[in-house]
């Protein structure tokens, strides 16, 4: 048995994540691995703090890159930031509320759920009921952008109240960062985790978190060890605290952060505000798209994230069907509905470089033609221009090009 080497097809990535990588972060992952101490690299990584602070918005120092994926940001947070005993309030409006409880849970904690309905924000009226019901909660916890239904939540307001009742926040910012504002120091969030496939659209595997001084202040209290060794950060700062001597923890994923280190230049480049507008002026194109066919969102307006558009799926129409020709036939990636939503609802992706106007057409177009095909009983031939007309008259040259 011969394996040749495996050369995946070109895809369009319009789904939850990941985004399609730009072909300068692809060149900057394909540069010689040097090793995770070489004095150079360490000059990277100063870097790289330095432009993960500017994405998040924070002076924060303790900023960086958590060596595995979204997951394991989410572990860092709750692990080192809960003690066996501890109470956590925790939002849930998807599926990414219900990761947050079994982290509690894990750590020894007890979780106080608030639960809203799938496809709706957090209700901050809900929330400060329960941190009332609970002052001894030490946290609460929630998903800024749940990107399992395109619903964002009210991140200032819902820290506010935390702060107000004298919790920290532990906050899901895997979908958000880059996407939509996020003010990690303006809004006092305190612990925050992020992933690099999404709106950063790097490969995935990487997941940056800041923690602020009370955040910090409350780690180094610690009455028992963080019963992670590989996420225990009183040791994963030795390689990556700053002031540290970078000390051996374990082996950076070098070629990774070459690649972060790319998106985030370019975010630079582009601006972090310019990409916030990037994200909405992209999403209201696709939604006028949409709603031109005769589909419609899943989320209210003013709720709805920019990044993530949950498309209910017409009466009669086979959900899994029209992904797998839209694969086959466009090589385009949509994402299918989880949980309670699975088989109800599709989830269109705008994140980083997905989010572009001629994707915003081709996904249209390509939509159009294959619920056309299938007697979908949408309106065709509507949504391309609808979305140019959204867009307007700047965006509509970009198209063309
Ligand atoms: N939180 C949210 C809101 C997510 O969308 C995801 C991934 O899609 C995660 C956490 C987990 O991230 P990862 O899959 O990179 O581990």
């Amino acid at each position: 048995m011969t394996i040749k080497s495996f050369h995946p097809p070109t895809r369009t990535l319009m789904g939850p994540g990941p985004s399609d990588v730009s072909p300068r972060v692809l060149e900057a992952l394909a540069r010689p691995t040097i090793g995770h101490l070489d004095p150079a690299f360490v000059d990277m990584m100063d870097e790289m703090k330095r432009l993960l602070q500017y994405a998040f918005r924070t002076e924060n120092a303790l900023t960086f890159p958590v060596s595995a994926p979204g997951s394991a940001g989410m572990e860092t947070c709750f692990a080192n930031l809960l003690e066996p005993g501890d109470k956590v309030i925790v939002c849930q409006n998807g599926v990414f509320g219900g990761r947050m409880k079994e982290n509690v849970e894990r750590c020894g904690a007890e979780a106080i759920m608030v639960q809203d309905p799938w496809g709706r924000a957090v209700d901050p009226d809900k929330v400060e009921a329960a941190l009332k019901a609970h002052p001894d909660a030490k946290v609460l916890a929630f998903v800024h952008a749940e990107t399992s239904t395109g619903a964002q939540s009210d991140a200032r307001t819902l820290a506010d109240l935390a702060r107000k009742h004298d919790c920290l926040t532990i906050v899901d910012a895997v979908t958000s960062l880059a996407g939509s504002p996020l003010e990690v120091d303006d809004w006092g969030l305190d612990a925050v985790y992020s992933g690099t496939q999404k709106c950063l659209s790097a490969p995935p595997g990487l997941s940056p978190v800041t923690f602020s001084e009370r955040a910090a202040e409350v780690i180094r209290g610690r009455r028992h060890k963080v019963q992670s060794w590989f996420l225990d950060l009183s040791l994963v700062m030795g390689y990556w605290g700053s002031g540290a001597k970078r000390a051996y923890h374990h082996t950076a994923p070098i070629n990774n952060l070459y690649g972060l280190h790319e998106a985030l230049v370019m975010l630079q480049e582009e601006g972090l505000e310019n990409a916030w507008a990037r994200h909405m002026s992209h999403h209201q194109a696709l939604e006028a798209g949409l709603t031109a066919m005769g589909l419609s969102l899943v989320v209210p307006e003013g709720e709805r994230l920019p990044q993530l558009n949950a498309v209910s799926i017409p009466d009669g129409v086979d959900d899994a069907a029209v992904r797998a020709r839209l694969l086959a036939d466009y090589n385009l990636e949509i994402g299918a509905g989880l949980g309670d939503l699975a088989g109800k609802i599709w989830r269109i992706g705008l994140m980083g470089q997905s989010c572009t106007a001629r994707n915003v057409e081709y996904c249209l177009q390509a939509l159009d033609e294959v619920l056309t095909d299938m007697q979908a009983g949408i309106r065709s031939g509507a949504a391309v221009d609808a979305a140019r007309a959204a867009l307007g008259e700047t965006s509509r040259e970009a198209m063309a090009n």
